[in-house]
């Protein structure tokens, strides 16, 4: 088996699994380590891994999970991932994990929270509350004291503070793989031919759960064993994939928008790869660093507040236009509050600047491809009858 294929088949093992081996290896490979889980968008892993522990992103159960127990807990018109992340917990595939981080995304994420709290009370849960004015005097400084108590508190589960040298260490080790991300898609937008999103995919979802180290170099490998396989370049139209950024689309889902016609030259899955938009200064006030790179150089997704309403939708038509897209496809997860909510005020923006798009949604279990695949298909084709007018 070619090199590339050996490592988008680890990824895809590391996908499939649903009781988290990966992580129980990496505990048992050392007595007393620990896991912290995470949920979408971005937590600031730097500081788990300075407390010597392992970040594990939960981004739900995908479609292999059955939902049992899970269903009972919320009503039925709310999106997959809560319920799905539930039965991931009362099945005890999640046992692994010492703790579980619930950032602040919408209200479902904050009440699944308080759910935890009550039913893993064992377990270390925190919810993470991101500010929403970008000042560094007002919301930076409320930032940093939440990221100091998660500090406190991660020290205290290990037994020993987290000083400064050793988030700076952590910061590093995240700049590198961010830079090694940030790579991979520009890659991919050079040539998509050679990175399909599904493989690109995969890749990101390693990352949730690898430590930092190994999931850098996997990406570099990956890089470097790709570009020695030419494969066959399509007249496909270049997609950016928008509102997929908690729920995630099936794979399956993936592969259909690409089967259509479709080159995506950007998306927001995973986004907590990519959260923060370039390094983070390591040699100075860790937290502060940390603080500033969030207000000011991080990604926006409709989880995050924007202050001005003519802010909105510059995102991701930058994203459109730096990596030469030609259209966008909102695919977000059934009764998404905030991508749902979010969607009109963007097509409004790219309506105005020309931009197509289509819209649909999922959920993390959609098992019927054929409408997707159309749609997305119509979609690519008018962007050639368009473009070639
Ligand atoms: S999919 Fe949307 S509504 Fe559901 S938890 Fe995530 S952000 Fe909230």
């Amino acid at each position: 088996m070619p090199p590339v294929a050996q490592i988008v088949e680890r990824c895809q093992q590391l996908f499939e699994d649903l009781q988290f081996n990966a992580v129980k290896q990496w505990k048992a490979a050392q007595p007393g380590r620990k896991a912290i889980g995470y949920m979408p968008v971005y937590v600031p892993c730097e500081i788990v891994h300075a407390a010597g522990m392992l970040p594990v992103g939960i981004l739900g159960g995908g479609d292999a999970l059955e939902v049992i127990q899970g269903d009972a807990y919320y009503q039925s018109y709310i999106c997959r991932i809560p319920r799905s992340t539930i039965e991931l917990g009362l099945t005890g595939r999640l046992d692994s994990l010492d703790g579980m981080l619930f950032p602040s995304i919408c209200d479902v994420i904050r009440n699944l929270s308080g759910m935890w709290q009550l039913m893993f009370k064992d377990k270390y849960v925190r919810y993470i509350d991101v500010p929403q004015n970008y000042d560094d005097a007002v919301g930076g400084t409320f930032y940093r004291q939440e990221m100091q108590s998660l500090r406190e508190d991660l020290g205290a589960l290990r037994g020993a503070p987290i000083s400064d040298a050793e988030i700076n260490a952590s910061i590093r080790a995240y700049n590198a793989n961010r830079a090694a991300v940030r790579e991979l898609y520009a890659y991919r937008a050079a040539k998509p031919w050679q990175a399909p999103t599904s493989e690109v995919y995969l890749l990101l979802r390693a990352g949730m759960v690898l430590p930092v180290e190994e999931h850098t170099a996997l990406l570099r490998e990956y890089l470097a064993a790709t570009d020695q396989v030419p494969r066959p370049r399509r007249d496909n139209a270049r997609v950016v994939i928008n509102g997929s950024f908690c729920e995630q689309p099936p794979l399956a889902l993936i592969k259909s928008i690409e089967m259509s016609g479709c080159y995506v030259v950007d998306d927001d899955f995973c986004l907590v790869t990519r959260w923060l938009l370039d390094d983070v200064p390591a040699d100075g006030d860790p937290l502060e660093e940390l603080s500033k790179a969030f207000l000011h150089r991080s990604a926006t997704t409709a989880a995050k507040y924007d202050v001005r309403r003519e802010d909105k939708g510059v995102f991701l038509l930058k994203q459109v236009k730096t990596r030469g897209a030609e259209g966008v496809v909102f695919a977000a997860p059934s009764f998404c509050d905030p991508a749902l909510l979010e969607r009109p005020m963007l097509q409004d923006v790219l309506g105005k600047h020309g931009v197509p798009y289509t819209a649909f949604k999922y959920a993390e279990n959609t098992g019927q491809m054929a409408p997707i695949r159309e749609q997305a298909g119509t979609f690519a084709d008018s962007i050639k009858l368009w473009s070639a007018a």
